[in-house]
Formats: C-alpha cells, sequence, structure tokens
C-alpha cells in the first residue's frame, strides 16, 4: 500500500495561479466513471487496498500575499514538510499531487534525511533550477537548487527539458546536474541509477497537445506514452514521487487531468512494484 497526499498550494507560482485546484481534479478524474483503476503492470489504484489517501494539507486560513518568516508561505511549507515527516512513519512510500513545482523542496526536507544516498528523476519542460525568480526564493522555479544546495546526498537527473538559458546551463554545471533535453531523450530503461529513486513529473514536460491544463504552455515536449515508458522501464527502486503544476483552470473538457490521473496510477504501478522504504 502507498500513501496519497493532496498539497493544494500555487503561491508560489510565477506566472498564474491554479494547480492548488488540481488534487481534487485528479482525484475525480482517477474515480471517473468513463476509466476503470487498472494499471498496465496488471496492479490496480484502489483506495484502502493499494492506496490509502491521505487527503490534503490544510492551508485555508493562510495569507499567502507576502514572504517572510511567519508569513503564510513560509507557514505552508513547514506543514507539507511536518505532514510528509507524519507520512513516511508509516514506512509507506508516499505519491504527492501538487500543486506547483515549489512544493518539491518542502517536501525533500523531510524525506532526504532518511537516505544516504537519493537520486530525483525529474521530468519537465523547465530545469527550476534558479537560486531565487523575480526575487522569490521559494518559487517554482527554484526547488532543485536548493535541494541540492541542502543536501549533497541527492543528485538530480533531468528529462525534457527544452527551456535551458546560460544562468540554468551555469547552475547545472555546479551542481553536477545530468540533463537529458528534449532534444535528446534517454531510451526507455536506458538511464543507468545506483541505489533509490524519486520521481518529480512536472505535467508541462508533456507536449500541450497533450496536457493543455498547464500554467506554462511549452510545444515540443513528450508525449503521454513517452512519459509512461520511461516510468514504466526504470530501472532503479522508486521511493517516492510527485505528479505537479496541472493547471484546471486552464484546461479543456478536463483532458489534462485524465492525464495526471494515468500518469499517478502508473507511478503508482511503480512505487508498488518493490515496497518497505529504503
Ligand atoms: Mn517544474
Ligand atoms: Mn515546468
Amino acid at each position: 500500500m502507498i500513501s496519497l497526499l493532496g498539497i493544494p498550494y500555487d503561491a508560489s507560482s510565477s506566472f498564474m495561479r491554479g494547480p492548488a485546484q488540481a488534487p481534487e481534479a485528479i482525484r475525480k478524474a482517477i474515480m471517473s466513471p468513463s476509466a476503470n483503476l487498472s494499471i498496465e503492470n496488471g496492479m490496480v489504484f484502489e483506495f484502502g487496498n493499494t492506496v490509502t489517501d491521505l487527503g490534503n494539507v490544510d492551508f485555508q486560513e493562510l495569507d499567502f500575499e507576502s514572504e517572510g518568516a511567519g508569513t503564510g508561505r513560509a507557514i505552508a511549507r513547514e506543514r507539507i514538510t511536518a505532514r510528509v515527516s507524519e507520512a513516511l512513519k508509516t514506512k509507506r512510500k508516499l505519491l504527492s499531487m501538487g500543486g506547483d513545482h515549489s512544493i518539491t523542496y518542502p517536501i525533500f526536507q523531510a524525506l532526504a534525511p532518511n537516505y544516504d544516498r537519493l537520486t530525483i528523476v525529474q521530468f519537465d519542460a523547465h530545469p527550476d533550477l534558479y537560486e531565487d525568480f523575480e526575487g522569490d526564493l521559494y518559487s517554482h522555479a527554484c526547488p532543485f537548487a536548493h535541494i541540492l544546495e541542502e543536501f549533497s546526498h541527492v543528485s538530480l537527473i533531468q528529462i525534457g527539458i527544452r527551456t535551458l538559458n546560460q544562468l540554468c546551463r551555469s547552475q547545472a554545471e555546479r551542481f553536477g546536474v545530468e540533463i537529458y533535453e528534449m532534444a535528446n531523450l534517454p531510451e526507455p530503461g536506458g538511464l543507468r541509477i545506483e541505489g533509490p529513486v524519486y520521481l518529480s513529473l512536472d505535467l508541462d514536460v508533456l507536449d500541450p497537445a497533450y496536457a493543455p491544463g498547464v500554467s506554462h504552455h511549452e510545444p515540443g515536449g513528450m508525449s503521454v506514452r513517452d512519459v509512461i515508458a520511461q516510468i514504466q522501464q526504470l530501472d532503479a527502486e522508486v521511493i517516492g514521487a510527485d505528479v505537479v503544476e496541472l493547471n484546471p483552470t486552464r484546461d479543456i473538457n478536463g483532458v489534462s487531468a485524465m492525464v495526471a490521473a494515468k500518469l499517478t496510477r502508473e507511478l503508482t504501478g511503480k512505487l508498488l512494484e518493490t515496497h518497505a522504504i529504503g
């Protein structure tokens, strides 16, 4: 059994809000009577059986308008870290549903200390390696810079990048990030990784034709099948995952929510293939 946690937080998005509505949209798409709960590896996504739903982190009364110690966004990060720490005590693997991509940093503050080494495989159109973005240290454009600064035992592989500027290229060199740009995708199953892996799936890695319901449309991306093949054939023990950046306010007929639901089921299948936290 794995744990599922919703993180309805989008106050660190640089361009538009909306991903806070994603956890409910993904749950609804998963339970849609238009589809069943099958996972392609033969397992089933079933609440109470293979998946326990922990509900959402609660941010309701927080004021997100300012940043700094003691303000809403700082408290939100603390709550994410605390909820993830609590969830990990069960020894079940955790699948988090964002929210914007900024949530991966507070997730890692709880998760990373449990491991001696950990590799993140990030699917994303963007490297998210800024030191700060437009003055915001904790923007969704920054989480992986801070994770790599804070945790020297964590390494990062990025897949599907197609927005690499000079600044992020030098950040990637500084942190030793292994980048597979869109023009140079690895063969599914082709990555050689020692030790446990965390999968971070930003839905804008997909071509907007497959998932228009994201804040940043970046054409020339992966197909849903490309991403599924990478997940299914990844030759590693996957110990946790997140699905981020679904923006239901931009979706068309819920098609991106269905894509997020499908990928959530496939990630669940990957997490279930091997169990017990490392
Ligand atoms: Mn991202
Ligand atoms: Mn992105």
